[in-house]
């Protein structure tokens, strides 16, 4: 069912929420776009004006490396000062009362950490841009002694223990998809009963296997989401407004 109203569709979500016990969230862009946070795919959005880097390109190339953090520093200004919308306090609510025993985010942006939520039970299928590690020894190095080191050589460092390249903790275009986030993933969604995309439009494989791996597996399914998702069809309510808005009502206290 698509929810004609804002009224219907917190009302049936609440139905749903209530008579569940392990709710999974699947988050994408449009969550955090309140919190001023681009959406990279979207029409104007950066990737379409801009070539991401490849992950072999910045493996090969210093000069790669170097422009990859450029980038990522002129970005600074909007993870930076990001914080947790009316989403991301909804959901961490439905954490903290025990219904959600964790969350899947195709987000880098930190911000369901920087609500609550532990980091152990947040799966990031992409990473997460606001620290980086050492790609050999996987060390973690903080953005600013990156920027520190960056600008007193004029080049992205490498690690100093290993010599390794150190990139954001994210997963680049051509990057592999982190083995361990995949099967919590997995491990999170066959556990479920009730399995909430909330700003995704489910166009990125294999991320978007998920919703159809939870209702496969008896799962009930809940889209809510700007634009129309090729999963709608198959999903329990599909709400075509404003994330916000929607969640809002679930915040506590
Ligand atoms: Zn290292």
């Amino acid at each position: 069912m698509i929810a004609p109203d804002l009224q219907t569709a917190t009302e049936t979500l609440r139905d749903l929420v209530e008579t569940s016990r392990a709710i999974v969230p699947f988050t994408g862009a449009g969550i955090s776009t309140e919190s001023g946070i681009p959406d990279f795919r979207s029409p104007g959005g950066i990737w379409t004006r801009m070539a991401p880097i490849q992950f072999d390109d910045f493996l090969a190339s210093q000069e790669m490396r170097d422009e990859s953090w450029r980038r990522r520093f002129a970005m600074e200004e909007q993870f930076g000062s990001a914080r947790p919308g009316r989403g991301h306090q909804a959901l961490v609510s439905l954490f903290r009362a025990g219904k959600s025993p964790g969350l899947i985010t195709q987000n880098i942006d930190n911000l369901h950490q920087a609500s609550g939520i532990p980091h152990a039970c947040v799966v990031e299928l992409h990473g997460n841009t606001t620290y980086a590690t050492c790609l050999d020894c996987d060390k973690r190095y903080e953005l600013d002694w990156v920027k520190q080191a960056f600008e007193a050589s004029g080049r992205a460092p490498d690690c100093p223990d290993c010599l390794g390249h150190i990139k954001t903790a994210t997963v680049s275009f051509g990057q592999a998809m982190p083995e361990d986030a995949m099967r919590r993933a997995e491990e999170l969604t066959f556990a479920c009963d009730l399995f909430i995309v909330v700003g995704s439009s489910l166009v990125v494989w294999p991320a978007a296997g998920f919703p159809l791996m939870a209702k496969r597996n008896g799962a009930r399914l809940v889209i809510v989401n700007r634009e129309p998702t090729e999963f709608d069809d198959i999903a329990d309510l599909v709400v075509h407004l404003d994330i916000g808005s929607v969640l809002e009502p679930f915040i506590a206290g």
